[in-house]
């Protein structure tokens, strides 16, 4: 159950989780001594992680429960040091640097600014000049520093996200990248969005292989991915699907410009020498979502008409018929089936 949760849910009870053994000790001494208003204030703070620790493994909500943790410990820390004096100034910094393991940078720079404001006034009268200026240099310091290292981690992130979703040899999106574009489509539910699903698959090209060899093969493919690239819009996307199978989402297009639109690259695929005097053609089965469709059913539609492409002859466009109200609206049968049957 606890591998289950986020890595944000564990950062945060880790955080509440490891603060109360660190803090609970000094409670129980103070008590012991009787000072009893920092005691009240280090038993305070343990009951509030406490609750927050309950919170987050219930609710899962860490946006709030982040905030939350981050602005209650730092008034606790204030608190402590309002009653304590400078003797436990040197708190202010693990609590600053634990606000950027919870919060996005920026909020933990917000609320670290005003704690610091709030503890140079608690401290100007009781510090000299140059000791308190110390305090906030190296505060500064600190709080830049793990902005800095927060910056270059969210990058990092980002990057390897990026080449998580790439497909090693021809640059393209990947199965991961592919399988997140259409949840992200699908995901509203009875959406009335336009896009065409086309798969595209190479024909006859383990033949490729066997004459060539491999190395050539992957050219190929890699040719095939910038002549398609070069062909799709800004708003389609391009995936590898697996082997010599590749996806193109084409967003906005209907019955007619997506079979069009596929015709033009079954076309294009055709008339370009990929190969020096050997003909490499593509087969295409395409799909427009429909209203009712998942994932799942729309993939499968455009893998059907990728077979019906296939069984036709190869070098060929199949794309599924329209509804009835749309092919009564005008997009004909007729215009759903494109190109050459050229069996090698
Ligand atoms: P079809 O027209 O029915 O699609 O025939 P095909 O030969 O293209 O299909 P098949 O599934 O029989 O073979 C696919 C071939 O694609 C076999 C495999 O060697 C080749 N292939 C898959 N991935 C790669 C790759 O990354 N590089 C190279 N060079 N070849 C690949
Ligand atoms: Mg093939
Ligand atoms: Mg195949």
């Amino acid at each position: 159950m606890f591998l289950k949760r986020s890595k944000e849910e564990i950062i945060l009870l880790m955080l509440c989780g490891l603060s109360i053994p660190s803090i609970l000790p000094f409670g129980l001494i103070r008590m012991a001594q009787k000072n009893w208003l920092l005691a009240t204030v280090d038993l305070l703070i343990v009951a509030g992680m406490l609750c927050i620790m309950l919170f987050v493994w219930r609710t899962r909500r860490v946006r709030f429960a982040g905030l939350a943790v981050t602005v209650f410990y730092s008034m606790g820390m204030l608190a402590a040091i309002y009653i304590k004096g400078q003797a436990i100034v040197y708190w202010v910094y693990p609590t600053m640097i634990a606000a950027f393991f919870i919060l996005r940078a920026n909020e933990a720079l917000m609320i670290n600014s005003v704690s610091l404001a709030c503890l140079i006034g608690i401290l100007f009268s009781a510090m000299s000049v140059l000791d308190l200026s110390s305090i906030i240099v190296t505060l500064v310091l600190i709080n830049l520093f793990a902005a800095i290292f927060s910056h270059r981690t969210n990058l990092q992130h980002s990057e390897l996200n990026q080449q998580a979703e790439k497909d090693f040899l021809t640059g393209v999106g990947n199965r991961r990248a592919f399988d997140r574009k259409l949840q992200e489509i699908c995901a509203d539910d009875h959406s009335q969005v336009n896009a065409c699903l086309l798969i595209l698959d190479l024909d006859h090209f383990k033949k490729v292989n066997d004459q060539f060899g491999h190395p050539v093969g992957d050219q190929v493919l890699i040719s095939f991915c910038s002549l398609l690239r070069g062909r799709i819009r800004a708003i389609d996307s391009l995936f590898r699907y697996g082997g010599e199978e590749f996806v193109v989402v084409a967003m906005g297009a209907d019955h007619i410009t997506g079979a069009r639109f596929a015709e033009e690259l079954r076309a294009l695929v055709e008339k370009t020498e990929l190969l020096q005097d050997y003909p490499v053609t593509v087969s295409i089965g395409v799909a427009k979502k429909l209203p009712s469709d998942d994932t799942d059913t729309w993939f499968q539609r455009a893998d059907t008409m990728l077979y019906a492409a296939k069984l036709s002859g190869r070098n060929a466009v199949r794309m599924d018929q329209p509804p009835e109200a749309d092919s009564a609206g005008g997009a004909g049968a007729s215009s759903l089936v494109a190109g050459s049957s050229s069996g090698r």
